[in-house]
């Protein structure tokens, strides 16, 4: 089957390496119909992402990636059809890139009395603008540059990830607070690699219910880290709960270069019917499928 859609993906506006335009022309050079850019704790991106995909004929959902507040594993919630202009949505997000700031510090403080030297102008001059969201990975990146890790994956190992050397934690959500917000603003609110939560399916369909409870509509079912059979469970998960079931590639561009655009493993070639079930249950609701 060829790929269709993607609703999960990452520009400069976040830590993705391609501009926003540059991801839309590769969306359009594979064949893709609609992408979503997803980057996260930002709109920064989107107003670039939807310009580009007039030009190319991508047709263009914006959204935004939150990390939330759970007790296992990692949870990571998805908006689609966000408004990029928002203004409750935005000081939220504005209020966690804040929190990003001075966790950047902490972390290059950290590195500082390790000997490694690195200026935050090193990290601005990655993103696309001032309401870019800076993480670790772009960190990485320059650790890599300098020549002290030779991977991501090392970066991460020994310096960044959780407990590791320079590791500072992040403000994140309660799960409720970020689908509320997200909600509040029209969006449809997908929880995003249910694998990440590193929980057994009964376990992860009963935080699931709970989330449905809070306003959550749909699961990325396709992911290029499911197996087949984990989307053919998260599936049947889905299918019994009556939520919607997305997918995506979860895209960084070069940062993370074992995953692409649209294809990846598992043959994750989301076709067009995904969409097009979350347009009619937008439409049901009254929600708007336009969004400029
Ligand atoms: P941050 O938002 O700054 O906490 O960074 C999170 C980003 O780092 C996400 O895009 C993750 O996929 C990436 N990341 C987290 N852990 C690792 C790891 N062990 N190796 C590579 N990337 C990672
Ligand atoms: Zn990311
Ligand atoms: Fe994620
Ligand atoms: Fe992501």
């Amino acid at each position: 089957m060829k790929a269709e859609i993607d609703l999960h993906s990452h520009s400069t506006a976040s830590d993705g390496t391609l501009r926003p335009k540059e991801l839309v022309a590769k969306a359009a050079e594979i064949g893709l119909r609609c992408l979503a850019l997803t980057d996260h704790d930002t709109t920064a991106g989107l107003a670039e992402a939807l310009a580009a995909g007039k030009e190319y004929g991508v047709e263009i959902i914006p959204g935004c990636e939150l990390s939330v507040d759970f007790q296992s594993g990692i949870m990571h919630i998805v908006g689609l059809w966000i408004s990029p202009t928002s203004p409750n949505l935005n000081a939220v997000l504005e209020c966690l890139r804040d929190d990003r700031l001075t966790r950047n510090q902490r972390i290059l403080q950290k590195l500082a009395n390790l000997g490694i030297c690195i200026s935050y102008d090193e990290l601005s001059e990655m993103v696309q603008d001032e309401k870019s969201s800076i993480g670790r990975p772009h960190i990485a990146r320059v650790l890599i540059r300098q020549g002290i890790v030779p991977d991501v994956k090392t970066a991460f190992q020994e310096y960044l990830g959780t407990g590791k050397k320079a590791y500072v934690p992040k403000m994140k959500l309660p799960p409720e607070v970020a689908i509320e917000t997200l909600k509040a603003d029209n969006a449809t609110v997908i929880l995003a690699h249910p694998y990440s939560l590193s929980l057994p399916l009964d376990e992860t369909e009963t935080v699931l219910k709970k989330l449905q409870s809070y306003g959550l509509d749909g699961l990325e079912v396709y992911y290029p880290l499911h197996s087949l059979k984990e989307r053919e469970q998260y599936g049947e998960i889905a299918e019994r709960l009556g939520l919607l079931v997305s997918g995506g590639s979860d895209f960084h561009g070069s940062v993370k270069p074992d995953i692409s655009l649209g294809t990846g493993k598992s043959n994750l070639a989301i076709p067009y019917e995904i969409i097009q079930k979350m347009k009619d249950y937008r439409t049901a609701k009254g929600l708007p499928l336009v969004i400029s």
